[in-house]
């Protein structure tokens, strides 16, 4: 069995593990960041692949990382990374002469996506996306059995096309409207917050504004709250028109929803099939399944280890040995 190193870089931890190539994560190595300059992530990143490495004992194929940011796929480099404030990094680079092994480094979601697409939700299709719903939105396309890079590494931003350009939440990107803004798990947030005014005494608003959680409204909509109920049902209309659009966009098999709102399987899934249903229109109705995601956190490091066992994000099906 082939090993290689997957690495979950992220805005506040990372965490690297030996992964063999039928996906399973062997022991984690994990490490907070407190400082997101290059040079105090890198030694982080130094420790943790580290140990790694010295656990796989036999040699291993190379390092996968999966990072934010609009990533060159080829070189490895950090072209721009909001999350970290990192222009032009050269994230591979810096690893390739650190450990002398191959190193592959892709955005997190595209990692995800290619994870969840291997072993988890979307085993055996040809075209899938995956979406991450938590505090953005994460995606990725493959389609007939490629994972969709675009012209310059930033196919898959779905989560930045508008679906409420003139009455929606400002997203963080500078847009109004952003599928992100009003479909994450902010986005439910949000919604909670604009349907205020009409529940003066919901039990929702003696939390404090910065402690009111996407899970916490959720949990109150399935106990019934008119309130959370209300801005669950705006936040599951505006995940509709998303899902409707990508639908129209690749129609892919299956859509797979993860992240942490994506929890509420069934009650999530039962608010989004009938509207997405209704706002496909040329597309053939029921030929895109929804579902939960199924590697939950585990889709991004799994996903980064996978690049590495084929060599890069953008290699077909024909290249996986
Ligand atoms: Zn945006």
């Amino acid at each position: 069995m082939r090993t290689a190193i997957g690495v979950d870089l992220g805005g506040s931890h990372v965490t690297a593990a030996v992964i063999t190539d039928d996906g399973t994560i062997h022991r984690q190595h994990e490490q907070d960041l407190e400082d997101l300059r290059y040079d105090a992530v890198i030694a982080a990143l130094g420790e943790t692949i580290g140990a790694a490495i010295k656990d796989a004992g036999d040699a291993i194929v190379g390092i996968g990382v999966g990072s934010p940011g609009n990533i060159d796929a080829e070189t490895g480099a950090v072209l721009y990374s909001p999350n970290f404030g990192w222009h032009d990094a050269p994230l591979g680079e810096t690893l390739r002469k650190k450990f002398g092994v191959s190193v592959f480094v892709g955005n997190d979601a595209r990692c995800a996506t290619l994870g969840e697409y291997t072993f988890g939700s979307g085993k055996g299709t040809k075209d899938f996306v995956l979406l991450t719903l938590g505090t953005g939105i994460g995606c990725g396309i493959v389609a007939g059995g490629q994972l969709v890079l675009g012209n310059k590494w930033g196919a898959g931003e779905v989560g930045h096309h508008q679906i409420r350009p003139t009455d929606g939440f400002a997203c963080a990107c500078g847009k109004i409207g952003c599928f992100e803004a009003q479909a994450s798990g902010t986005g439910l947030i949000r919604h909670a917050f604009a349907v205020a005014p009409s529940f003066p005494r919901s039990i929702m608003l003696d939390v404090d504004r910065d402690k009111l959680s996407s899970k916490k409204i959720r949990k109150a909509a399935q106990a019934g709250d008119r309130h959370a109920l209300t801005a669950w049902k705006n936040f599951t209309a505006d995940l509709s028109i998303g899902l409707a659009n990508i639908v129209a966009f690749v129609n892919p098999e299956v859509i797979a929803l993860g992240g942490g709102v994506s929890t509420a399987a069934d009650f999530m899934l039962d608010a989004v099939r009938g509207p997405v249903d209704a706002l496909t229109t040329m597309v053939p109705k029921g030929t895109t399944q929804i579902v939960v995601a199924q590697l939950g956190n585990d889709a991004g490091q799994v996903g980064a280890a996978t690049m590495a066992f084929r060599g890069g994000l953008g290699t077909g099906d024909e290249a996986a040995a």
